[in-house]
């Protein structure tokens, strides 16, 4: 019998398409670009798990380390079925560009478990976290390569990351670890601010593009695709300017109200329900009327490759805020940028969270708690500049804002690799 298996498009093909166009247009070192355009670590790790049931089931986790030229590796760890070594691939280069671009002290790192957490119960997933935790061993460490949340892991999968990382070093060595992860909760070591980070992230950004282009964020209307730690955020902060979220949808479907959806509500009764299907007073939609909404603003803050060469030519908005990683492709990209719609690029835009994961593990290596006021003022700091360096950049290479991304990435990257050499 033939099977023709339906191949989901490569993520990291798309990172090489963009980084290949970066490096042309900026003519990158021929030998650091050799070095870039690889992962240095790939670790793949199957572990077994006792279900509540009594047997076991193997799971397969992932860790890829990019790059660490810049400081150790940083990136979050992921909980989804969709999770795999070219997803993970992706994820980890893009987080090296990421803290390039905001200038932390980072490198680029990601990994996942290929799993659907809400299949487990709660104490499955704290052990399948602890084994995944132990089976990495110490391929992660406070200095060496600090993982963080990303989508479906939280503050308390961060907590038991800790407490079984503190378990496999020696006692003397624990008390200087506790920044071997970050978004950790607060008691347990995590920063004020750490949680919203992304989304106030994503929100100073499109501030700061509706100042440049003159654009009244009062009445504005915006679409929100995601529902979870992101989108959430970004429609609670938002609503400070009198924007207007009209739409929104998530894997349980999509939802419309031209007279607006209060965020406060709407999270509420995700909570409740698991998603935003059959919000109360909204019309129900499908994924393509959701894509074709009209609206000022857009904001993607769920999975990769959303908006492609399928559905660009749909969207309707003015500007589309990238909260998620890798939301839109290259072939994406093309139409967007042919048909003048605006993007504030996903490695500058929701560069918010690792920026407050750095904050996070200064704090904790100093032994210090920053107030909210503290946090939220370094962060806008930190995405402000970058944001300015990238709108200089693309204005002075006359490119799209995502290549001038990776050139602001790229040409901090060549610099350290010029002046250090390669060894031997
Ligand atoms: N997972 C987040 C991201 O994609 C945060 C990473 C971190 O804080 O290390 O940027």
């Amino acid at each position: 019998m033939l099977v023709t298996a339906i191949k989901k498009a490569s993520v990291y093909d798309n990172v090489t398409r963009q980084f290949n166009k970066a490096a042309d247009l900026m003519s990158l070192d021929p030998n650091i670009r050799k070095i870039l355009a690889q992962t240095t670590n790939e670790i793949v790790v199957n572990f077994p798990v006792k279900m509540d049931d009594g047997p076991i089931k193997m799971f397969i986790g992932y860790r890829v380390q990019h790059n660490n030229v810049l400081g150790p590796f940083k990136g979050g760890l992921r909980f989804h079925p969709q999770v795999d070594l070219d997803e993970v691939r992706a994820l980890a280069t893009w987080m090296t560009w990421k803290s390039a671009i905001v200038n932390i002290p980072f490198g680029g790192a990601k990994g996942g478990i290929q799993i659907d957490p809400s299949k487990y119960s709660l104490s499955e997933l704290e052990r399948i976290t602890r084994r995944f935790t132990y089976a990495l061993g110490h391929n992660i460490g406070p200095e060496y390569d600090i993982p963080a949340p990303d989508v479906n892991t939280n503050p308390q999968i961060m907590a038991w990351i800790l407490d079984t990382y503190l378990s496999m070093v020696p006692p003397k060595e624990r008390q200087g670890c506790v920044h071997v992860v970050t978004g950790k909760p607060i008691e347990s070591g995590g920063s004020l601010g750490r949680d919203k980070a992304t989304g106030q992230g994503v929100v100073f950004c499109i501030e700061e593009w509706a100042k440049v282009n003159y654009f009244d964020l009062n009445g504005a209307t915006y679409i929100v695709q995601g529902f979870g730690n992101v989108g959430s955020w970004v429609a609670r902060l938002i609503k400070a300017h009198g924007s207007k979220l009209i739409a929104a949808e998530d894997i349980t479907g999509g939802i419309y109200n031209p007279k607006g959806i209060d965020p406060s509500e709407l999270i509420q009764f995700v909570k409740q329900n698991g998603g935003v299907a059959n919000y109360p007073g909204s019309e129900g939609i499908d994924h393509k009327t959701f894509m074709k909404t009209e609206a000022d603003i857009f904001i993607p803050a769920a999975l990769e490759n959303q908006i492609t060469e399928e559905t660009a030519p749909m969207l309707n908005v003015t500007v589309v805020a990238e909260g998620a990683n890798g939301p839109t492709d290259t072939f994406g990209d093309e139409i967007l940028q042919r048909r003048e719609i605006q993007v504030i690029p996903d490695i500058l835009c929701n560069a918010g969270g690792v920026i407050v994961s750095y904050f996070e593990w200064l704090q904790n290596k100093r032994s210090e708690a920053w107030e909210l006021e503290e946090v939220d003022n370094k962060l806008h700091k930190k995405i402000t500049n970058a944001y300015k360096r990238v709108k200089e950049t693309a204005e002075d290479f006359n490119t799209d804002w995502r290549t001038a991304a990776y050139i602001v990435a790229l040409s901090r990257l060549e610099i350290v690799y010029k002046e250090r050499g390669i060894f031997p």
